[in-house]
């Protein structure tokens, strides 16, 4: 063995290693083509009050791959933030989701209902952020009471002073801030009292325990006690069954988002859901 190719350690000599190196790059170059070709589509998840009245929806970015079919976002929202694609996506999903809203409102439609946008840190970080999203409203002439901003914990660690005006100009302009995946974070309780916020969104995980796990019960049943007492709209995600709708109903949540109203649908499936009032009654 020549003392060249010992030195060259970068080389893979491993062909299932090469096989991933080569499909990661398959998706980078795809997933630039796809920003580019604006493949991006937005789905709909109902978000439900007891008495089945339709109040939201989260919206939930898809790719529409021209050969794989509808994408996943658990599949690529983290490499298009290591590539530095995430702020132009989240660009145009809100345009995406700002002219569903403006055709809805215009028939007549979704007049109170206010859809919950996530937001990535990436997105978050860049500096005129707010004023964008505001134009992008404004564009659409979407009233700001009409939408919603889901965060995570994990942005509000580094660079809490920048992280807070922020929120506080997006909601000086009426537009509201839910806490996702609330309790699953790396957090201290201190900062709730810190941040601007209007809701708390339960994890799913959770939810998904809090019956075959007392602990998990008294977990959540703290989150929604902590809740009430600052004021705060409390919801669930990932609500399954009636039994789990039950259970948090009488440890006082009173919204709720999942499987057992519905699955995220596309734009023209949820203006339907709204056509039918009654639906989750
Ligand atoms: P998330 O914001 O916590 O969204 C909730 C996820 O749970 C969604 O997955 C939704 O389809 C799924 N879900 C809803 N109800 C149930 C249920 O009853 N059971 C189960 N098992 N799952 C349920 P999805 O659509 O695959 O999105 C995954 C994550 O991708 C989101 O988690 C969010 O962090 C991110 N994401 C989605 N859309 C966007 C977007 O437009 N922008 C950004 N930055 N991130 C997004
Ligand atoms: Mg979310
Ligand atoms: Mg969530
Ligand atoms: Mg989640």
């Amino acid at each position: 063995q020549s003392r060249a190719a010992g030195r060259n350690v970068f080389r893979f000599f491993d062909p299932a290693m090469q096989a991933l190196a080569n499909q990661r790059s398959q998706l980078e170059a795809e997933l630039r083509q796809a920003v580019a070709r604006r493949q991006f589509i937005v789905y709909y998840q109902p978000q439900v009050t007891y008495e089945g009245d339709v109040v939201g929806a989260e919206a939930l970015v898809r790719w529409q791959h021209p050969i794989r079919g509808i994408v996943s976002p658990t599949t690529f929202i983290s490499l298009a933030e290591d590539m530095g694609l995430m702020d132009e996506i989240g660009r145009q999903v809100l345009h995406r989701i700002c002219t569903d809203l403006e055709n809805w409102q215009r028939e007549g439609l979704a007049r109170d209902l206010v859809v919950a946008i996530n937001v990535s840190a990436q997105e978050f970080k860049v500096d005129n952020f707010v004023y964008r999203f505001r134009e992008i409203m404004r564009e659409h002439h979407v009233p700001s009471h009409s939408v919603k901003v889901e965060l995570t914990e994990s942005m509000m660690v580094d660079h809490i002073e920048d992280v807070i005006t922020k929120m506080q100009a997006l909601r000086s302009n009426e537009v509201s801030i839910s806490l996702d995946d609330f309790g699953t974070g790396y957090s201290s309780l201190s900062y709730l009292g810190r941040f601007p916020i209007d809701q708390i969104k339960i994890d799913q995980t959770f939810v998904r325990e809090m019956q075959n796990d007392a602990a998990m019960a008294s977990i959540i049943r703290s989150i929604i006690m902590l809740g009430q007492s600052l004021n705060l709209s409390i919801i669930a995600e990932g609500v399954e069954t009636e039994q789990q709708r039950d259970f948090l109903h009488a440890q006082g949540c009173l919204l709720y988002q999942g499987y057992w109203y519905s699955k995220p649908i596309p734009g023209e499936q949820f203006a339907d859901l709204l056509n039918t009032p009654g639906r989750f009654r």
